[in-house]
């Protein structure tokens, strides 16, 4: 074991061997208390061990990053053009594309860079929280800030956060594959343990990086950050995962064939030049290097990161936290949304409007959580305190109850559980007060509340010492424990119908139950143990509780449906509720329910046949979750599921897109999901898939903007080899087109924002391909476009007897003339961009454009660069040429739009 703080033990002394120490003796030695540290002497001992982090995977060095930027087959093969140019002599064109690679990386690395950062301070933004002890009170703060002695407190779905000894532990069970790689949760308590007893024995520890899966503990604080267990085998838990997607994944690919079909075609080329044409072979290697460089669409890596990290920042601004980034290209085909309800769906404000209890209904006044409002029956105000039952339902729903009330310069605020606080409130407004000693009796033991069983239940002693057991949960569930109800004139046996009328009743009018029961009596042993809570209560109340739905989550699950997305409801509260909250926002009317019982008793082909029929899915569990997530799958659905619990982890990993919740989630949760929602809030969800709808799109832009580029070049040299023509640009100066073009034009599509109908479309189907027959179209087209333009100019300038120079540099300013009218083109792929916002829409489209005119003018006009790349001043009667070989790409590239939006298959592609 790691040693101690160094102050607590010399030098040379062992470090205490803390699994075998009783936790007096480690509380001792690290000088502290149940109350835990005091926040001053937290503070110094942070400064004294550092923060508890473990040392981040090592990183690639800035200089192996930026030598991987020329890791890419696409600029070897400029690189091997270079170096045999300048064996050849032509130290001009060797030297040009040596620079382009550079430049071309520099961009690509200081990109990538950024990139980098961004979604590192994303990620950042996940940091791990600890509930720690301080002063005596409970706090919330980030795991980095823990030390040596520190009180923490584990609840189930928690990553541990520092090595532990256990305190205290409730039915505590802890999965430690992180560490001992065994994959069965380890039960935990608090007795010493051997000293020789391997890691995975030490039943008294908490490891740093292990899951509690169940139950509750404390511990204090022995180690932290590299000194845990788990810093010593330096393992980092989450890897950190490249910038890569499946479509980066497939434009790779792209790339490696267009690389070797471009060294095929420059063979054949090289080969054909020398034995049909007789040209030598250092003119023809010069050709065939034209022909590559003019091919080679080289920025395209670097632009497709800058696109995603967009995306992700986009995102994130919209409270929506990418942990994999392919869920950004996912996001925009999911098919169907599942989300839990309470707190995603609803906000998670719950006030109590109706109490049934001794035949009564109550309701009740106020709203919010100010402790102000009336109990009436049919409108007539009464005392609750004056009806026995009542009152003492009020109390149970106050002692059973973890949750705190609390005073902000007179605004009401709920820690912890809303449901909880709800009842503070209604006590609160009878005149019971949580913390008042009065009527808080003496709690001495609980089962809190987890979504399995759904009851809560409290063990007390009343001021007269008598043993009390209080529980509340589902109705459902606390009927089965009750044999007996308590009326005006005392207890009486159970009318389990009355209740399950008065609960369907009150969930039909979309308000969250509760039940509240008590007994007289103590546990079996000095704790309470399930065995103790499951029979014998006495029914006291009913409880409705309101919860409205967010007002953007309804306008989200509109949008949802407009965009061919199917939203379904699957939570933990009742059918009737479910039903009606459902029909509030649109989900499910007019459709059956299911419950989690009836899904337990289908098999999975029946449960295929209906899960794309029903909506609203209640009393679920979390093996439902996962259940429902595989039948949809099944049914070639993409599925995006929400959850919050440890042990919706399994439906999160298995989903398409897993969204945990940030707010109420749990470590376990974040971690199985993909995106993590920093507002818990339904609308975040839609708003992501509107981004992943966007940036795809983008993507889809950028490369349709980019290789008409490469393509018409490429077809200028093919064509000026055929006819045996001077070429029309050197290979410098095909390299000097491909850098003004994707490096400054092309990244202003990266910044385009999600167009009006993009959430009007369906679902892009799973799989596309990019290279669909429309994109081949549009991009031969298009090449074939700038080919036209640049090379008549060329030949029409050279039959005009106009210097090879002139021709040339008309030619590539014509190249580059028609990518600025076509970027703006390319901002819409079918709709035209002939209207205001299309042609102002974007401001970095202008600003590109703008930075793109002083760049040719300077290639033009510079003595410099005349020097390096031949190109001659132009006179305005010819700069005039150049603009209308650019207009003539943009004013064809709109009329095809037309002529496609006007057939029937293209309908279908813009409705797309
Ligand atoms: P969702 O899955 O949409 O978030 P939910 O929050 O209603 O739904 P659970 O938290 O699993 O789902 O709650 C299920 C039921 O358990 C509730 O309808 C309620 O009756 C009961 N319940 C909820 N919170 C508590 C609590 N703190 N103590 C006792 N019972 C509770």
């Amino acid at each position: 074991m790691t040693g101690p703080p160094a102050s607590h033990h010399t030098e040379n002394q062992s470090p205490p061997i803390w699994h075998t120490l009783t936790d007096t003796q480690v509380g001792q030695t690290l000088q502290t208390s149940a109350a835990g540290l005091r926040t001053a002497e937290a503070s110094r001992r942070l400064d004294e061990y550092g923060p508890n982090r473990l040392a981040p995977p090592k990183r690639r060095g800035p200089l192996m990053r930026l030598l991987l930027q020329f890791h890419n087959i696409l600029l070897y093969i400029i690189l091997g053009s270079s170096i045999v140019s300048a064996i050849l002599g032509h130290w001009v064109d060797a030297a040009v594309l040596l620079v382009a690679v550079v430049i071309n990386a520099v961009i690509g690395f200081i990109q990538e860079g950024k990139a980098e950062a961004a979604i590192d301070a994303i990620r950042a933004m996940l940091a791990p929280l600890a509930f720690v002890i301080r002063d005596g009170q409970r706090h919330e703060i980030a795991a980095a800030d823990l030390v040596p002695g520190d009180v923490v407190a584990l609840a189930s779905g928690d990553r541990v956060p520092a090595d532990l000894r256990l305190t205290s532990v409730k039915e505590l069970r802890v999965e430690e594959a992180a560490l001992t790689g065994e994959s069965l949760p380890v039960e935990k308590n608090v007795a010493p343990v051997a000293e020789d007893a391997p890691l995975g024995d030490r039943f008294d520890m908490a490891y740093s990086g292990t899951l509690v899966v169940y139950g509750q503990a404390t511990g204090i604080v022995v180690a932290t950050g590299s000194a845990t267990e788990l810093g010593r085998i330096n393992e980092m838990l989450s890897s950190i995962e490249g910038l890569s997607t499946p479509l980066v994944r497939q434009i790779d690919r792209f790339g490696r064939g267009l690389a070797v079909a471009i060294l095929l075609l420059s063979a054949v080329v090289f080969v054909a030049g020398i034995l049909w044409r007789g040209h030598s072979a250092a003119d023809m290697f010069m050709m065939a290097v034209a022909l590559a460089a003019s091919a080679i669409p080289e920025g395209l890596p670097a632009i497709m990161t800058v696109t995603l990290a967009l995306g992700v920042q986009r995102m994130a601004r919209r409270h929506a936290i990418v942990r994999r980034l392919p869920a950004v290209e996912t996001l925009g085909s999911v098919t169907v949304i599942c989300s839990d309800k309470t707190g995603t769906l609803t906000r998670n404000e719950m006030t109590v409007q109706r109490m049934v209890c001794a035949g009564h209904v109550f309701d009740v006044g106020g709203v919010g959580y100010a402790p102000v409002g009336d109990f009436s029956i049919d409108g007539h105000v009464v005392d609750p305190m004056h009806c026995a039952p009542l009152a003492m339902a009020l109390r149970t729903g106050v002692l059973c109850n973890d949750a705190n009330m609390r005073n902000d310069d007179g605004m009401w605020h709920v820690e912890g559980d809303p449901t909880e606080g709800a009842l503070l409130v209604a006590g609160a407004k009878a005149g019971l007060e949580h913390q008042n000693p009065e009527s808080s009796w003496h709690r001495l033991d609980s089962i809190p509340f987890e979504s399995e069983h759904r009851f809560m239940a409290t063990y007390h002693h009343d001021a007269d010492h008598a043993p009390w057991i209080l529980v509340k949960g589902a109705p459902e569930r606390i009927l089965d424990m009750c044999a007996r109800q308590w009326n005006l004139d005392g207890e009486r046996p159970l009318d389990v119908d009355y209740w399950r009328r008065m609960a369907t009743d009150t969930a039909a009018q979309g308000l969250r139950l509760l039940a509240l029961a008590c007994k007289r009596a103590a546990p079996a042993g000095d704790k309470l143990a399930f065995s103790d809570v499951e029979t014998g209560y006495t029914m006291l109340a009913l409880v409705g509780i309101i919860d409205p739905p967010r007002e953007e989550a309804i306008r989200a699950v509109n949008e949802c449906h407009h965009a061919g997305i199917r939203v379904k409801m699957i939570t933990g509260d009742h059918v009737e509720t479910a039903r009606a909250i459902g029909a509030q926002l649109a989900i499910g009317v007019g459709k059956p329910a299911l419950t989690g019982s009836e899904v337990a008793l289908m098999d999975d082909a029946a449960l295929r046949r209906v899960a794309m029929e029903v909506d609203v899915f209640a009393r679920a569990s979390p093996e439902h979750k996962l259940r429902l997530v595989r039948a949809l799958q099944d049914g070639g659905q993409v599925v995006s599921m929400t959850g919050d619990g440890v042990n919706d982890a399994p439906a999160l990993k298995r989903a398409d897109v897993g969204v945990a919740m940030g707010l109420k989630g749990t470590e376990a949760a974040k971690e199985a999901s993909d995106v993590v929602l920093a507002d818990d809030n339904f609308a975040s969800i839609a708003h992501a898939v509107r981004e992943g709808r966007a940036v795809y799109d983008n993507l889809k832009k950028f490369i349709l903007f980019m290789l008409p580029t490469n393509g018409g070049e490429a077809l200028i040299v093919i064509a000026a080899i055929l006819f045996d023509l001077p070429l029309p640009v050197t290979p410098a100066q095909v390299l000097w087109i491909n850098m003004v073009t994707s490096s400054t034009l092309g990244l202003a599509l990266a910044f385009e924002p999600a167009e009006d109908g993009i959430m009007a479309k369906p679902p892009r189907p799973v799989g596309e391909t990019l290279l669909s027959g429309f994109f081949v179209w549009r991009v031969t087209m298009v090449s074939i476009l700038m080919m036209a333009g640049a090379l008549s100019l060329f030949l029409w300038e050279l039959s005009d007897g106009t210097s090879l120079e002139t021709a040339r540099t008309m030619a590539v300013n014509a190249v580059v003339a028609a990518e600025m009218f076509y970027l703006l083109n390319s901002r819409h792929t079918l709709k035209t961009v002939l209207n205001r916002e299309g042609l102002f829409g974007n401001p970095y489209v202008l600003l590109a454009i703008a930075a793109c005119v002083p760049l040719q003018l300077a290639y033009t006009h510079l003595p410099l660069m005349q020097a390096v790349f031949d190109s001659t001043d132009l006179s305005a009667l010819e700069w005039c040429k150049v603009i209308g070989a650019g207009l003539l790409v943009f004013c064809v590239a709109e009329l095809e739009k037309i002529l496609i939006r006007r057939k029937p298959a293209g309908k279908r592609l813009a409705a797309d």
